[in-house]
């Protein structure tokens, strides 16, 4: 079982990674698992406005190549981060859990506990990684349309 996420020991999680403890990275890390859904850049950077962009750009990228953080895409397009679950690791991401786009408040959600069927593509496809997505209505947008 992967700790939940709330309990991640944040500079225990850098150590394992060979990243230095500065930080930024240890804020950058809280403030994502402070939340339910993927966090972008802008949404970063309206929080942490001490921290200029380019620094913020080099930990995300850092992280994801660290295997600590995966990346997926809201509506608009704008590239989301979120924590991975333990079984990443440099190099290797496993985060083929199903990604639940909200068509109203835009915010997409990981949907990890979600066991998702075996996918078996036609001969001569190699997958490298699975993305997938659904879009709808979050929980939070459901209840608000239920009550029109
Ligand atoms: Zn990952
Ligand atoms: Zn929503
Ligand atoms: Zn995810």
């Amino acid at each position: 079982m992967e700790p939940a996420r709330n309990n991640f020991h944040f500079e225990d999680l850098l150590n394992r990674h060979h990243l230095k403890k500065t930080a930024p990275r240890l804020r950058v890390l809280s403030m994502m698992s402070a939340r339910n859904a993927a966090t972008s850049q802008p949404d970063l950077e309206s929080v942490m406005n001490d921290i200029d962009r380019v620094t913020l750009y080099r930990i995300l990228n850092a992280f994801e190549e660290k295997g600590i953080i995966h990346k997926v895409f809201d509506l608009n397009g704008t590239a989301n981060y979120a924590l991975c679950s333990s079984s990443c690791d440099e190099g290797h991401h496993h985060d083929e859990h199903l990604h639940f786009n909200c068509t109203q408040c835009k915010n997409v959600y990981c949907l990890d506990d979600l066991h998702l069927p075996a996918i078996t593509l036609p001969p001569g496809f190699e997958p490298q990684g699975f993305t997938l997505y659904a879009t709808g209505l979050c929980p939070k947008c459901s209840k608000k349309a239920v009550k029109k």
